[in-house]
């Protein structure tokens, strides 16, 4: 009977929808003697950790699309500890643990700190994400909570100038540490990285 119960999947927070795609006027200008990415009519808050984000509308409407994650939700999530299905809080009220899945791959050794894009997934929306995810099917997943975790790098695409002087990618989809200015002007973010600490395999009731 689940089976039947379950093809109407939810639309999770985090995946954009086709109307959501901006056109990105991208330029370079000069800052401190140093060249850094920019819009022809950017906005200050465009700018975060010292770099430009990827523009995204916030309609939710056309066609889902599955395979993509929405910058700024995603960017939400972390910076507010919120759910990746259905963005509301993923801080377990009883512990104070935020709970996650990660792929075994990324869990498999607890001491470490680890580094991920993935947003956390509230208790609530465990069962349905593990059942939808496109990601998590593809890598044994574990479920696990979280005492904190901090932004570390951004996942990016870089650019430069070419011979013509247009703006090109030279990188695309790489992450740049907070920690590296240089990189960070050249970069159009997509998705905030964070390290989680004391990383822990949840008990599930
Ligand atoms: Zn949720």
């Amino acid at each position: 009977m689940n089976d039947v119960v379950a093809t109407e999947l939810r639309k999770p927070y985090v995946t954009p929808y086709a109307e959501e795609n901006l056109d990105l006027p991208l330029a370079f200008e000069w800052q401190a003697g140093a060249p850094r990415l920019t819009y022809r009519d950017a906005l200050p808050q465009e700018w975060m950790f010292g770099t430009l984000w990827a523009r995204c509308g916030t309609a939710r409407k056309g066609k889902i699309q599955w395979h993509l994650v929405h910058t700024l939700r995603q960017r939400r999530c972390m910076l507010k500890r919120l759910c990746r299905v259905c963005g509301g809080p993923a801080t377990d009220p009883d512990t104070g643990r935020v709970w996650w899945i990660l792929p075994t791959s990324l869990a498999g050794d607890f001491q470490s700190p680890w580094p991920t894009a993935h947003p956390p997934t509230c208790k609530a929306h465990i069962s349905e994400a593990l059942t939808a995810c496109p990601y998590l099917r593809r890598e044994i997943p574990v479920v696990c909570t979280a005492r904190g975790y901090s932004p570390v790098a951004v996942l990016s695409n870089l650019y430069g100038l070419d011979d013509a002087g247009r703006v090109v990618e030279t990188s695309h989809q790489i992450p740049v540490g907070l920690n590296e200015p240089h990189l960070l002007k050249r970069a159009l973010a997509t998705q905030l990285i964070v390290q989680i600490t004391d990383l822990q395999r949840a008990k599930r009731a």
